[in-house]
């Protein structure tokens, strides 16, 4: 039969009645409950976003984030089978992290999985039974090489050691990939906003997506299609969640015009380097070094916003000045940030961490949230100012006199001085 409601895929597959996930399938109790903050795993239960069965959903959106699109690319084109189940042989984490006594507290983490990396593992019963339950979580091992650390080397400031540093440069690091998963109420909670409120405006918002924000109040997990987070972890980790390991920290916001092409309007490759530094730094000394960089381009505005914003400072009258730097990004975008850091600290609490030793940041707006999550931090590390970049002085003024932690503010005259090159 084919019709308005049987979609034929791309090439070659048998058609498949489209079902609708607006509201509960038909006999519908078949989706194993979520008892999210249950310490147990097996009382948790595996959280189950399958596009293939949809009375098995116990969350709304699905696994990969915007990545997802990409998935329905390949099965519209016929290159990927929409039954495709993964193989999870072999994929188990190369170091184990957890658990820590955070997964069982509802409150404490609520942005991710603590359970996402040991899906195969805790859930194998339900696996084999055919249920279509993904991992949100995965982690490895690899080395990394920039040039900065080589830097850090021939100034004397860092030595190679043979186990966290080797001698042609190369650092040994644990990598982990971290997909959101939202428990609602905790998200709401975070912000002290209504879940009714949130579901609305994420449903509205993303033109919407996900309709069973508003008409399913029975599933009460999103794994919404934002940017993932990465975590690189230096030194040994079976250390991390023992209370006298020492703690390097830096959180890092994606910044790819600086992170990856070394644009020189920012500080964040050089800040990024200075952390990986500080956290080798601690690795050698017997601690653990934590970098959590998260994709939040632009301070969660996206790359378009930013650059609308670069050519809005340098075209303005006076010229790119500190003075200017925070209205001009709200000119455009209609708030200074949307990095939303509030549910930052949950990744440190996944980790295990209750003290961050030095954390490598002069922002309020994360070390707040991370001391508000209970998080103890006992120094924290400003970039040095001989890796500030000369066009990054504006970023640098703005963000000082803004309350950003630093030994010294500049006052109005200082920021009133256009330091930013023009176009
Ligand atoms: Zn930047």
């Amino acid at each position: 039969m084919t019709g308005p409601n049987r979609l034929r895929d791309g090439k070659g597959t048998a058609p498949r009645p489209i079902i609708l996930t607006s509201h509960p399938q038909r006999g519908g109790a078949k989706a194993l409950p979520l008892h999210w903050g249950a310490a147990e795993p097996a009382r948790r239960g595996p959280v189950i976003a399958t596009t293939q069965d949809p009375a098995a959903r116990n969350a709304i959106g699905t696994h990969a984030g915007s990545y997802a699109l990409y998935r329905a690319l390949a099965v519209a084109s016929g290159q990927l089978r929409a039954d495709h189940r993964p193989d999870f042989r072999d994929t188990r984490p190369a170091q184990p992290i957890g658990p820590f006594p955070a997964w069982g507290d509802p409150a404490k983490i609520v942005s991710l999985d603590p359970f996402g990396h040991m899906v195969p593992e805790l859930y194998a019963e339900q696996l084999a039974a055919g249920l279509d339950i993904r991992p949100s979580i995965a982690i490895t091992r690899a080395h990394i090489n920039m040039p900065e650390l080589a830097d850090a080397v021939r100034a004397g400031r860092l030595a190679p050691d043979g186990a966290v540093l080797l001698g042609n440069g190369d650092v040994r690091v644990t990598k982990i990939a971290i997909e959101p998963v939202w428990w609602l109420p905790g998200i709401a909670a975070r912000f002290g906003i209504d879940e009714t409120a949130l579901r609305r405006n994420l449903f509205e918002q993303t033109g919407g997506m996900f309709p069973e924000l508003v008409t399913r109040p029975d599933l009460r997990v999103f794994l919404p299609p934002i940017g993932s987070m990465s975590v690189y972890l230096f030194g040994d980790t079976a250390k991390l969640g023992q209370a006298e390991t020492r703690i390097a920290c830096r959180i890092h916001d994606e910044c790819n015009g600086s992170d990856v092409f070394g644009s020189d309007i920012c500080t964040c490759r050089p800040y990024l380097a200075h952390g990986i530094e500080a956290c080798i730094g601690m690795a050698q000394e017997g601690g653990v070094g934590v970098i959590v960089y998260n994709r939040k381009e632009g301070r969660a505005l996206g790359e378009v916003t930013k650059f609308l914003v670069y050519n809005a400072r340098k075209r303005q009258e006076g010229g790119d000045r500190a003075e200017q730097y925070f209205q001009r990004t709200e000119c455009v975008a209609g708030v200074q940030d949307m990095r939303f850091q509030e549910l930052m600290p949950d990744v440190l609490h996944w980790l295990g961490i209750t003290r961050i030793d030095r954390l490598v940041s002069m922002s309020n707006m994360k070390f707040a949230p991370i001391t508000a999550s209970g998080i103890d931090v006992v120094e924290r590390i400003p970039i040095p100012d001989e890796l500030i970049p000369a066009d990054a002085r504006v970023e640098m003024d703005a963000k000082k006199a803004a309350g950003y932690f630093s030994p010294a503010v500049p006052d109005a005259a200082e920021l009133a001085v256009a330091k930013g090159r023009a176009l």
